[in-house]
Order: structure tokens, then sequence, then C-alpha cells
């Protein structure tokens, strides 16, 4: 498994172990910030069509995620957290405003390197989980990697250790369906990091758990964190939100405190 960056360490630049072994390790500067961001979001705006009136989603959205950051964006119910996140993801486009991850733009790429650029950089975790219930916990881990073109037994490989690491080991050959709710989204995270994102994506990662699940998940996240991964995650959830490093307010389809 890979971990560290290639570039050579710096004076004062501190290597961050990740506690979860193996998953991550990646060398961040002293002060824990790099100028490199693996997010930056400008002015983004996004209008539904719908019946009565368009709803106006982002109106202006502004952010920006340095790499080995984990920022929490809280905000009450319809203020735009999840358009903004599936934006990021390129699983829908901005009408307005700029989005690069990973220092590209993601505008005006073309279909095939928006999906590769998804793939090599970007992990998604749902609030009701995705995984595929016809297939093993195995198959749901390394699905990704086979579509990013590794090897079945390769994939498998990486799917095991991350199995390791994230969920249960012996859970391998079970069904989704027989894990716990905080199993399964350990199982959706362990997915999410089969190609060793750039930036971990979260949207309401414990919106259905009970409170033991919870716990879990964001002991988990807090862990990767530690590890080097930069996460960002959006919850109503004051709680959850307080396991980030930074924290994020969203109003109306844009940050507080930005615009007027
Ligand atoms: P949050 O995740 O903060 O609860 P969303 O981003 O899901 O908010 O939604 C923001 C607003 O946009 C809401 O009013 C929601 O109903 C609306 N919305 C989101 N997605 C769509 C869509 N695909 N079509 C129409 N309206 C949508
Ligand atoms: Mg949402």
């Amino acid at each position: 498994m890979s971990g560290g960056t290639s570039t050579p360490a710096g004076p004062g630049d501190v290597t961050y172990r990740c506690p979860v072994e193996g998953v991550k390790g990646r060398r961040v500067p002293a002060g824990g910030q790099t100028a490199f961001c693996a997010l930056e979001v400008t002015g983004v705006r996004k209008t539904f069509e719908a019946e009565q009136a368009p709803i106006r989603a982002l109106r202006g959205a502004d952010l920006v995620v340095r790499d080995g950051e984990f920022v929490a964006i809280m905000g009450p119910s319809g203020c735009g957290k999840s358009t903004l996140l599936n934006l990021v993801a390129g699983l829908d486009v901005p009408d307005d405003g700029t989005i690069s991850v990973a220092g590209q733009p993601l505008a005006g790429m073309a279909e095939d390197d928006l999906a590769r650029m998804r793939r090599r950089h970007i992990g998604i975790v749902f609030q009701f989980f995705n995984l595929l219930e016809g297939m093993t916990v195995l198959e749901n881990v390394a699905l990704p990697a086979v579509i990013a073109g590794r090897s079945r037994r390769g994939a498998e490989s990486r799917g095991r250790d991350l199995l390791d690491l994230l969920v249960v080991a012996d859970k391998a050959a079970s069904m989704p369906p027989s894990l716990s709710g905080g199993q399964r989204q350990r199982l959706a995270i362990a997915r999410a990091l089969a190609n060793d994102p750039t930036l971990l994506l979260a949207d309401e990662p414990t919106g259905s758990l009970d409170s033991e699940g919870g716990q879990e998940i964001m002991e988990l996240l807090r862990r990767l964190h530690a590890g080097g991964q930069t996460i960002l995650m959006v919850t109503h959830n004051p709680q959850v939100a307080a396991v980030a490093s930074r924290l994020v307010s969203m109003r109306d389809g844009r940050m507080e405190g930005s615009g007027p």
C-alpha cells in the first residue's frame, strides 16, 4: 500500500502516521497545513427548477480546504450542503462559479477526464451507505479499484487490507444486510478509501446511525484525519461537527459571514 508523498521532507516537516496503520501516512509541514488546496470552491451557484418557483440551492458558496484539513460544514436542513458535496464530487455541475479539486478545475473537463479525476481524487460517503446489497463486503470494497483498472486480485488485496483496518476482517464474505449500521458505514468508508483519494467527502455520515454507531464513525474519521486524510464532512449535528478541525457555517446557499 502506498503512503507519503513524493516530495522530499523540508525542515520542520512532521510525518503523521495513521493510527490505522497503513491507511495513510502523509507528510504535512509543521503547523499541519500546506499551501496545496485539496479543494477550492469560488462563487458557486446552483438553481433547481421546481413546479412553483426555482429553488436557489447555492447562492455564491465559497470554500477552501487545504491538504490535511478536516472541515465540517454545518447548517440547517435545506441550506444546500448536499448540493455542494454533489458538485464537488462532480456528480452535478454548477450554474456559475468554479470548483477545483487538487488544483484542477472541474469545469470544461471532458467526461472521461472527469471520471478519472473523480476516481483518483474523490471518495464519497453518504448517509444511507449506498452499498451494493447483492455483493459481498469484500466485493463492495474492491469495486472502485476494479473500476479504476486494477486487477481483481490487486483490488481484493487492497480491499482486504482496508477491511482489516476499518471494518471487521471476518466479515469479508458476508453480505451487507448482515452488518450493523456502524459496520455498514465503516464499509462505505473503506470503499471510499479504495483508491486513496485526495479528498474524502462525507454527507451526514452518522445521520442514519444510533449513537453508538455514530460514535464509531466519528472516531474512525478522527483517526483517518490524524493519519493525514483530508476530509470534508457536512452535518446538521453540532456534536458530529465537533470532531472536525475546522467548522464552517452555511445558511441559505452560502457560507455564513460571506456575501450580503
Ligand atoms: P441540505 O443537504 O443542506 O439539507 P440540499 O442541498 O439537499 O440541502 O437542498 C438544498 C435545496 O435544494 C432544498 O430546498 C432542496 O429541496 C433543493 N434540491 C436539492 N436537490 C434538488 C433537486 N435535484 N431538484 C430540485 N430541488 C432540489
Ligand atoms: Mg443533505
